[in-house]
């Protein structure tokens, strides 16, 4: 099964997809999550992706799209993955659909997290991550057992560098120009299912269950 997550940055996806790999037991591939493990590594590629996302800005086209090929063509692909927060462009969503068709596959669902955007902002303040392991809470909805540390796997937690509330703004408005034409890129596939994203998060994950099946 191949699902893609639509939806604004801090819609749920991240939540949603890792939810959504643990019931189906696929990987849950998050080209966010490899950059800021790029970033934290310190490699050349985080260093070029950094300079983007800082400013709340897509990281170019050119440097996107093969970090996401190559890791869906690794072996724990093959059966399938929960892609979150890629594609963000049609011309992402072009390139992918092309590399699948190439291996005579595609698409199963799209699944597009609808939240308003006055609900974001609050979200996305109260977010805290673990560069560590790719967890994230939130300070009222999510919190941590222990304030400001991951329950997971101990380490310290963090405002994301983009979560604050000026790069957040930058991030919608490029959301609005750039990646929600893909709802209708999808809608057009046969494949797009949303769902209110406004909602318990527990809620969320069975309005996604119905639509992919138990
Ligand atoms: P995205 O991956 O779309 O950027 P996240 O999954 O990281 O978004 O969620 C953004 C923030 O909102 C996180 O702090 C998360 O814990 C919180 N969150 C996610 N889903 C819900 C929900 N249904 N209700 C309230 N808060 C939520
Ligand atoms: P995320 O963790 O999905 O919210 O992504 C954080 C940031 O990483 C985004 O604001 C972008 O700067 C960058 N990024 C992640 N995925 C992509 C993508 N598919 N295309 C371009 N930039 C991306």
């Amino acid at each position: 099964m191949k699902i893609i997550m639509l939806g604004a940055p801090g819609a749920g996806k991240g939540t949603q997809a890792k939810m959504i790999a643990e019931k189906y037991g696929i990987p849950h591939v998050s080209t966010g999550d490899i950059f800021r493990a790029n970033i934290k590594n310190g490699t050349e590629l985080g260093m070029e992706a950094k300079k983007y996302m800082d400013k709340g800005l897509l990281v170019p086209d050119e440097l996107t799209v093969k970090i996401l090929l190559d890791r869906v063509a690794k072996e724990d692909c093959a059966k399938g993955y929960v892609l979150d927060g890629f594609p963000r462009t049609i011309h992402q969503a072009d390139v992918l659909e092309e590399a699948l068709n190439k291996i005579g596959d595609k698409i199963d669902f799209a699944i597009d997290v609808d939240v308003p955007d006055e609900n974001i902002i609050r979200r996305m303040s109260g977010r805290r991550a673990c560069l560590s392991c790719g967890a994230t809470y939130h300070i009222e909805h999510v919190p941590p057992k222990a304030e400001g540390i991951c329950d997971k796997c101990g380490q310290e937690l963090v405002l994301r560098d983009d979560d604050k509330a000026e790069t957040v703004k930058n991030r919608l408005n490029v959301y609005h120009e750039q990646t929600q034409p893909l709802i209708e890129f999808y809608e057009k596939k046969g494949v797009l299912k949303s769902v209110d994203g406004t909602v318990d998060m527990k809620d969320v994950f069975a309005a996604i269950v119905g639509i992919l099946g138990e």
